[in-house]
């Protein structure tokens, strides 16, 4: 299957199907050799989107994805990158100020070796910094051609409408044109609020984890330790994160899906992320992968088409 692009919303941006993310594993669990490896085989398989954070590993994971994109021509890959979450002790060093907007945006850009960033993501809301402060850094990036699009990630749909309202009054040329949030078979929070804001007001999203951290592969039995070497398995802190998604109750129903991948004609990881890719307002699934392998499989599901029939097979099968 060859790769297909699609545009981030109602900006001129284009996406391939699939983004090739690296939380918990550049600079952090997967070798350096391994995290090229999985850059070089997200390229061999069509993915030019690539996500990263100024917080992931500190900054060593935007390090190691510069590295391994050296050498490819910058035009054909979109970066995108965040910033919000704490990247030092220093009262500073987090959050959507001008002062760490600036800082944390430079030190990006510096750490990836490049001279700007495709999509410039705040990582959270920040309550205490003014939206307009926000905002007018932002904008400040884009006109100094540091960015060229602005996105929010896991924002309500009220405080998307907030940013998009005060930008408007404070006339910007810039405008939101993504939201970057958690959405899989089994986190469906954007759907009532985000996503028809979203769509009226052309922000596309971002699916993050559509394999809910690699639960949705369908590797975790219940009553079963996890098989050796995945997230859940990991001695760093990964297994924090995806306990909460580990529970038996929850296992079972996901083995539910196994016969309707399978009739399918696709892996369970491929259905999950052909899933998500099928609900509207996505722009992108946002996966990761520990190994190249991971990613080709992944690659696979861009452009699959499910039948309503299999829709509706998962969910009956997921219930509520
Ligand atoms: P996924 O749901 O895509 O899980 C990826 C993990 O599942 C891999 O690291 C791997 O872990 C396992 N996996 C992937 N493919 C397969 C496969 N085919 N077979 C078996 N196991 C597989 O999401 P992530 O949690 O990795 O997040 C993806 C990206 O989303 C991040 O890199 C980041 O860019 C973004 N993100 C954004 C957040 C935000 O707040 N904006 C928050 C979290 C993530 P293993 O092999 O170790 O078991």
């Amino acid at each position: 299957m060859i790769m297909k692009h699609r545009q981030l919303g109602a900006s001129g941006l284009m996406l391939s199907e699939i983004t090739y993310g690296n939380w918990l594993t550049h600079g952090e669990s997967v070798e350096r050799a391994a995290a090229t490896a999985c850059v070089r085989a997200a390229l061999d398989a069509g993915i030019t989107t690539f996500d990263t954070a100024d917080v992931y590993a500190m900054g060593a994971a935007e390090t190691v994805l510069g590295e391994a994109l050296r050498g490819v021509r910058r035009e054909s890959v979109e970066i995108l990158t965040k910033v919000c979450n704490p990247t030092g002790p220093g009262p500073n060093d987090r959050g959507l100020s001008r002062k760490h907007v600036m800082e944390s945006c430079h030190a990006s850009l510096r750490r990836l070796g490049t001279d700007y960033v495709d999509l410039y993501q705040a990582h959270r809301f920040d309550d205490r910094t003014p939206l307009d402060e926000t905002l007018i850094a932002f904008d400040d990036l884009v006109r100094q051609g540091k960015v060229r699009y602005l996105g929010v990630s896991e924002w309500t749909a009220k405080q998307i409408r907030a940013a998009l309202d005060i930008g408007a009054e404070l006339g910007l040329r810039s405008r939101l044109v993504s939201n970057q949030p958690q959405y899989n078979m089994l986190w469906r929070v954007i759907e009532p609020e985000v996503v028809p804001l979203s769509l009226a007001e052309g922000l596309g999203q971002i699916a993050f984890q559509p394999l809910a951290q690699g639960v949705l592969t369908g590797k975790y039995q219940p009553g079963q330790a996890p098989p050796p070497g995945s997230r859940a398995a990991g001695d760093g802190r990964a297994p924090r994160f995806i306990a909460r998604v580990l529970g038996d109750e929850l296992l079972t129903r996901v083995q539910g899906l196994r016969p309707i991948a399978a009739d399918a004609g696709l892996s369970m990881a491929q259905l999950a992320i052909a899933w998500t890719l099928h609900r509207p307002g996505v722009s992108t699934a946002l996966i990761g992968a520990s190994r190249p392998d991971q990613v080709t499989e992944n690659a696979a599901a861009a452009g699959v088409s499910l039948g309503d029939d299999v829709l509706r097979r998962v969910d009956e099968t997921l219930g509520d």
